[in-house]
């Protein structure tokens, strides 16, 4: 059965004006084979016990004690057995005892003489100190007792351990009451063993040996901050690593900031890491990225405040890191705000850092410490945060600039389609006419007898080709420059019936007289006033008259419908009863060159191009246009809003026959 009182709390209830100290590891080996050695170097057969807290460590010195047990007949090896360490009887007494004994925490060695009595009884520290946090090297394992010469203390000392010996292995009564017969005056009792000492002679250890003992000491810290220093340099360096990687291998933000944020709470041990992107005006952000290590409550998806929140405020316009190591009421620096958050929220500790880039703030990230044992922030610790929010911030400019390219590539793609639409227009657009125009134009030069009715064709297809050319020419500079946005746009009050009339005259003016559908004109009475730029406006109502024109059969019908919708705008639906569109066209037919029958074997004429500038010019208005049809031969309907005009004064609108806008476009 195993003893759980410790033999460092035993001994210092019989020396009660002893304090404890601190002792690292290595001084503990070191002052162990100080004592060992000195065993060795005499002959007087000393009283030996030497405990060891496992059987690995008993193996180490395994060889001392052989050599030890030569030296005298009462010495005593004690461990908690691992594989084969158990009781014995050989060159030295060995005592295996229970793992679970408070024996299995504690390292002692006593040594009493004749001449000389010492003694190492210590007990291993299981609270690690903040400064070998994350440092995993055994010599680091501190341990607190004492280390003496005076003779009382090493026999209580010894005593005690006897007596522990004794549980164990009854069997060794005889042996040890011999040991105490020899070495501690027969003495059993602790008190008296303490009280009863012979006071001669005892053997203090000199200044010397004191000074050498605070130079290891000494060392050993040195040597443990030289540690800790290359400990949280690797650590820095490792995050930095994984953090480069990350960015490395994915142009994501979100990805790179739930690298960073799991990263940085797992590195730093802290109870909630978040990081967040906002801009310094920002009034809340929404946590997206987190890491939680206890059950203080997720922030994921959470509104978080900013605007009253005064650390934030602070470090976003600094651009400085922060932390608040006592968030309690006493702290009377912080205000209510704060604190009140800190309570909901559970943070005992806070520290924020900024994610910037140039002086351009980004965003924020935030070490919550929860329990109430928190340790403070190291410097290293926010030094290494900073590090990680420099690759953070670096990140996220870069991922921003790849976007912006993605948006340019886009544009270069559309800009390339556009090119290699014109080409294959000018193929045929272009070419055919002018092949036209040419063949005409060279029989009416070289055919001097060419009948007068025969040269009228030939002028008139020459001039019916040139002016189609024309229009091509003229729909795709409008359509680059709506879409480059170099059009002056001029917006006032306008009279739907007006516009509707300059758009029929100019469908009719096209079409010289040739048979056209009937166009039925249907507006609501009282119809308020729009708001848009005439000629604009004019120009979508004739485009999509011409289409219902083109395409439905000179005896089909076309209704221009104007109504107040309920949204209060205007919507004007064009309807015919023509060659109708497949549903799944609806969309596409507002794509730039899209033409059902193909830019090559069109029958009707057109560009291609005129439902992409009425697209262009609504939008300008903040209106949308949109097609219905039920299929082929269903006929079709274009739908189009616009806005009413909320002020009065009515301008009449000019004729765009002329082409009025080109003088009007910025360059
Ligand atoms: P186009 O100069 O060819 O008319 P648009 O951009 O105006 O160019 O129209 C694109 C295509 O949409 C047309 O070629 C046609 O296939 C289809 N379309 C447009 N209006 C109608 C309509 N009223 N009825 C049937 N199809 C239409």
């Amino acid at each position: 059965m195993s003893i759980s009182s410790s033999v460092l709390a035993q001994l210092m209830q019989v020396l009660p004006d002893w304090r404890p100290q601190m002792f690292f590891k290595t001084s503990l080996v070191a002052l162990s084979h100080a004592m060992e050695d000195q065993v060795l170097a005499h002959t007087d057969g000393p009283l030996i016990i030497a405990t060891f807290q496992q059987e690995r460590f008993y193996r180490q010195e395994a060889h001392r004690y052989r050599r030890i047990g030569e030296q005298s007949d009462q010495v005593y090896v004690l461990a908690a057995p691992e594989t084969d360490f158990k009781h014995g009887s050989g060159l030295y007494e060995s005592v295996a005892f229970d793992p679970n004994d408070a024996l299995s925490q504690e390292w002692h060695l006593v040594v009493i003489g004749d001449r000389y009595a010492n003694c190492l009884i210590c007990r291993e520290r299981t609270t690690l100190e903040p400064e070998t946090l994350g440092l995993d090297m055994d010599s680091n394992r501190r341990f607190e007792g004492i280390w003496t010469f005076n003779r009382q203390a090493s026999c209580a000392a010894a005593i005690i351990l006897l007596d522990r010996i004794l549980h164990y292995r009854p069997e060794l009564t005889d042996k040890i009451a011999a040991a105490k017969a020899r070495y501690l005056n027969n003495s059993c009792d602790l008190t008296l063993a303490i009280a009863g000492a012979d006071e001669s002679p005892i053997n203090y250890p000199d200044p010397f040996v004191n000074r050498l003992v605070s130079y290891l000491q000494v060392g050993q810290y040195k040597l443990i901050k030289a540690y800790r220093a290359i400990a949280s340099q690797e650590q820095k360096e490792r995050l930095i690593h994984l953090m480069t990687t990350a960015i490395r291998r994915s142009l994501d933000p979100e990805e790179i900031l739930q690298v960073a944020v799991e990263q940085l709470g797992h590195g730093l041990e802290a109870c909630r890491c978040i990081i967040y992107r906002c801009s310094a005006t920002d009034n809340t952000a929404t946590i997206s990225h987190e890491f939680l290590n206890t059950d203080i409550g997720s922030l994921l998806g959470k509104t978080w405040a900013l605007t009253d929140n005064e650390l934030f405020q602070q470090v976003a316009t600094q651009l400085e890191s922060l932390f608040v190591q006592d968030l309690s009421p006493d702290n009377q620096a912080i205000t209510d705000a704060v604190r009140t958050m800190a309570q909901r929220h559970h943070i005992g500790s806070w520290l924020m850092v900024p994610v910037f880039y140039q002086d351009r703030f980004l965003g924020m990230i935030e070490l919550h410490q929860c329990r109430p044992d928190h340790l403070p922030w190291t410097g290293e610790q926010i030094s290494l945060v900073e590090a990680i929010a420099n690759q953070v911030g670096v990140a996220l400019i870069q991922a921003e600039a790849y976007a912006n390219l993605e948006d340019l590539n886009e544009q270069l793609a559309a800009l390339d389609r556009t090119r290699s639409n014109l080409v294959a227009i000018t193929g045929h657009e272009l070419r055919t006419p002018l092949s036209t125009i040419q063949v005409c134009l060279e029989s009416l030069a070289t055919e001097p007898d060419m009948s007068p009715e025969l040269r009228q064709v030939m002028l008139n297809t020459a001039l019916a080709d040139a002016e189609r050319m024309r229009k091509l020419i003229q729909d795709f500079l409008t359509l680059s420059q709506l879409e480059s946005g170099r059009v002056e746009w001029n917006p006032e009050p306008l009279l739907i019936e007006e516009c509707v009339e300059l758009g029929v005259s100019n469908v009719r003016s096209r079409y010289h007289g040739s048979r056209i559908p009937n166009i039925d004109i249907q507006l609501a009475p009282d119809l308020p006033l729009v708001q848009a730029d005439g000629e604009w406006f004019v120009e979508v109502l004739a485009k999509l008259l011409d289409n219902a024109c083109k395409f439905t059969p000179p005896d089909g019908n076309i209704i221009l419908v104007a109504r107040q919708d309920q949204a209060g705008q205007i919507t004007l639906s064009i309807t015919d009863n023509g060659r109708g569109i497949e549903p799944n066209r609806l969309e596409t037919v507002f794509d730039r060159f899209y033409q059902e029958e193909g830019a090559l074997q069109r029958t009707t004429g057109g560009t291609g191009l005129g439902l992409a500038i009425c697209r262009q010019i609504i939008q300008r208005w903040g209106g949308q246009i949109w097609a219905e049809s039920n299929g082929k031969d269903q006929g079709s309907r274009f739908n189009f809003t616009i806005p009413i005009a909320t002020t009065l004064p009515v301008t009449r609108v000019r004729s765009s026959s002329n082409s009025p806008r080109r003088s009007r476009r910025t360059s």
